[in-house]
């Protein structure tokens, strides 16, 4: 076996859904906070399209559709300003895929912040990358600073590098302000670093205010993005990059090995995500409502589990929360728990609530903390409910214990938990 695969686990993310389901089999109470999976439906003229779509049976091109390579493009330059046409895009079987190609074409090191997602590490070790991870602070929300990234470039300038921002944030629900993007990006251009920015969350921001960080770096940005998160639709495994034309041979590499490995990505897909992106007025009203729901759930979880002395950064956009119990430490301890992955383990064990541990997103084995998912609820359901409540009106509690009744009990049996300690 080769060696950087050796010992490799299962995704952190997957095994946790694929315990929790096997619980949920043996007849168990299991409160699935573990894998971030958006909870909404896809979009009904999106499903229309899937549908009118299914005898499309062709290979696509390499890159992609051009009609929805062309909707890519156009969606970014409506929403976030940047000029693209479709040359820039290339379509994957997931963001996921794409991120892993580029570190597999790209001879540089891995920058990243810690916490990060759990497969940007992996990744680079598979590939025989580098890893960086560069120290991040509780109270600045664990976002990257221009001041890490520009201590860590400084030692070896010429280095080349691809550094991985990803906002709104998994696993922190953090974003980024316009100002601490253009410091990035500034440290970025000086050392001619390539900057990911993930941004699947982007369309999740809760006030609907995300920036691209393109905008101040065009031409060393690529964009990543798809419609897993934003369109309730992560099973469809299609994902996107939109690279600048300084970054067109990094496009043509990565599509190289697209056409020696997975060829194209499903084709009925492709034809259903021209819809996805091209909006309108139904798909806005549909991300309208999904950021609302998850704006309040995310800030009621936070403050009920802050009451019980839980650290807890404020969401701010997509379904994480990264939560820190280090101020139980001792009872911790006593209990024989000294590590994150020990504490999920006994949490779920105890109360059902699964969710993942600190340890899985780089942070050190005895720092307690855990990224929650706060997807186990009907989507489809509470979306129906939200578009009853006038948005005049707030979502409050009572909607949340209606609509999202295991997210409320599982919060609650997190306090109880830590409260018994
Ligand atoms: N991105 C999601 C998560 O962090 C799940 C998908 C995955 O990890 O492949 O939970």
């Amino acid at each position: 076996m080769n060696l950087n695969v050796r010992g490799l686990p299962l995704s952190a993310t997957l095994s946790i859904n694929e315990k929790s389901v096997e619980l949920q089999r043996q007849g168990k109470e299991v409160f699935r906070l573990g894998l971030g999976q958006s909870p909404f439906p896809v979009p009904q003229p999106v499903v229309d399209e899937l549908k009118a779509n299914a005898f499309q049976k062709d290979y696509l091109p390499v890159m992609g559709l051009r009609e929805l390579r062309g909707a890519v493009a156009e969606y970014h330059r409506k929403f976030h300003g940047i000029d693209y046409t479709g040359s820039d895009v290339l379509i994957g079987p997931g963001s996921k895929e794409l991120m892993f190609i580029l570190l597999l074409v790209y001879y540089g090191d891995l920058v990243i912040p810690t916490p990060s997602w759990v497969s940007y590490a992996p990744q680079a070790q598979i590939t025989g990358r580098h890893i960086h991870w560069l120290p991040t602070s509780l109270a600045n929300g664990l976002r990257l600073t221009p001041e890490e990234l520009e201590k860590l470039c400084r030692q070896d300038p010429a280095r080349p590098r691809v550094i991985i921002l990803n906002y709104p944030n998994n696993p922190t629900g953090c974003t980024y302000k316009m100002e601490e993007l253009k410091a990035i990006a500034r440290v970025a251009r000086k050392y001619r670093a390539i900057l990911l920015s993930d941004e699947i969350y982007g369309e999740l921001h809760h006030l609907g205010q995300h920036v691209s960080i393109a905008r101040f770096y065009p031409e060393g940005t690529i964009i990543s993005g798809g419609l897993s998160k934003w369109c309730g639709a992560g099973g469809w495994r299609l994902g996107t990059f939109l690279f600048p034309k300084s970054l067109y041979w990094l496009r043509d590499a990565m599509a190289a090995v697209a056409s020696e490995t997975y060829t194209s990505t499903s084709a009925p897909i492709q034809y259903a995500a021209v819809r996805a992106f091209k909006h309108g007025a139904e798909i806005e009203r549909y991300l309208m409502q999904c950021r609302r729901i998850l704006r309040v759930m995310g800030r009621y979880i936070a403050k009920q589990l802050r009451k019980t002395g839980i650290a807890v950064p404020d969401p701010e956009g997509g379904f994480y929360l990264f939560i820190n119990f280090n101020p139980f430490r001792e009872q911790l301890i006593k209990r024989g728990i000294d590590t994150s992955e020990k504490l999920c383990t006994s949490l779920l064990e105890e109360t059902g609530v699964a969710i993942l541990p600190g340890q899985a997103f780089g942070r050190p084995g005895e720092e307690f903390s855990a990224r929650l998912a706060y997807v186990d609820f009907d989507g489809a359901r509470a979306l129906s409910a939200a578009e009853q409540t006038p948005a005049s009106k707030h979502l409050d509690s009572a909607f949340l214990k209606l609509y999202a009744p295991k997210i409320v009990a599982a919060t609650d049996r997190i306090c109880r938990w830590v409260s018994v300690l």
